[in-house]
């Protein structure tokens, strides 16, 4: 078997702009891109889940986040990387070359499908959802997970933010921008977020609170055009008329296939090195959203995909 130089696993903005890079510096970078699914753990991460992206640095109009997805990957093929539609099951970074499992390949006597010299690891996260009926073919029709990406298209409208931590509190005040009105659906009688985020959402004249409420449904045919709410102490039913519905109940980074073998903070986040991608394997690296838990934006995961590349290439260097 070949022994690639540089594997990348993931394909959203972190995981191509490594592929890039690695590209363009000669070291032939094998990406494997993930199966297509209806979640955003599929090739192309959050963005293909995404309608405009206004805010990513070059496209003074906006762009389609699958467009823009397209355009990073044609990037990276066309300086010659190669990507491969699977998913990885397993993978052994105890030792290099660190081995990587695709497919039905996970039986523990076969060998890996792939070795490496270097990983880069951009397998993103997901926004976890409400898990209701048509709420993935809903995202970018109303329902969004990012008020910063997503709030400006909801000027002067009615929205709903559900969740009670910070992030929720986080969205809520950012979309009071745009918004005429944010209803915080939260499914308890108290919030979990900060007193000092909690505070500030409470001092806000156009956010209102709906403690002990849950949606049942998203209502609307093309669009939301509202939820069917339910009070969890009387199971009373209640149509709450909002065009925008943000869910923010946490995030999921995508690191189970590295449990045991790199550390994890405590909420399951990939632990990088200050100021590097470097892990605390070498020639393993981290890039994009598995390893940010604060700024979760695709041109941070970009800008950190560039990174990984820069510190495998001069890894392998070293070698
Ligand atoms: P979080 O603290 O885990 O809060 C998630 C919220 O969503 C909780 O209120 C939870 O309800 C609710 N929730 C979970 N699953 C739900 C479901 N299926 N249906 C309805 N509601 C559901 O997550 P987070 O707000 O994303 O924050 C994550 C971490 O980042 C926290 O440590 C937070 O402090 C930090 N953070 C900080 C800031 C800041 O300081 N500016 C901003 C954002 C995040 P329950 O309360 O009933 O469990």
């Amino acid at each position: 078997m070949t022994i690639r130089d540089v594997t990348i696993i993931g394909s959203g903005p972190a995981g191509l702009t490594a592929a890039i890079y690695t590209a363009r510096a000669n070291l032939n970078p094998l990406v494997i891109e993930g199966e297509p699914s209806s979640t955003s753990d599929q090739p192309g991460g959050q963005l293909m889940l995404t309608t405009d992206v206004e805010n990513y640095p070059g496209f003074p109009s906006g762009i389609m986040g699958p467009e823009l997805m397209m355009g990073l990957r044609e990037q990276a093929t066309r300086f010659g990387a190669e990507i491969k539609t699977e998913k990885v099951t397993k993978v052994d970074l105890s030792k290099p070359p660190f081995g990587i499992w695709t497919g039905n390949n996970d039986d523990n006597n076969a060998g890996p499908t792939y070795q490496s010299k270097s990983v880069i690891v951009a397998t993103g996260a997901k926004s976890l959802l409400l898990n209701l009926d048509r709420e993935v073919e809903l995202i970018g029709h109303g329902v969004s997970t990012c008020a910063t990406c997503d709030g400006f298209f909801f000027r002067d409208a009615n929205i709903a933010v559900i969740g009670g931590g910070d992030s929720a509190m986080e969205e809520a005040l950012f979309l009071t921008r745009f918004a005429a009105s944010v209803t915080i659906i939260h499914r308890r009688d108290e919030l979990r977020a900060s007193k000092i985020m909690a505070a500030r959402a409470e001092a806000s004249d156009k956010i209102n609170f709906r403690f002990n409420t849950v949606v049942t449904e998203y209502l609307g045919d093309d669009a939301l055009s509202g939820l069917r709410l339910q009070d969890t102490q009387t199971g009373e039913e209640s149509i709450l008329d909002v065009t925008g519905c943000f869910v923010a109940i946490g995030h999921s980074p995508n690191t189970a296939l590295f449990e045991g073998q790199l550390p994890l903070k405590p909420n399951g986040y990939l632990i990088t090195n200050p100021d590097s991608s470097t892990t605390e394997v070498p020639g393993v690296f981290a890039c994009g959203d598995v390893q940010d838990d604060y700024y979760r934006q695709a041109v941070t995961a970009a800008g950190s995909g560039c990174m990984a590349a820069i510190d495998a290439e001069r890894y392998l260097e070293s070698l």
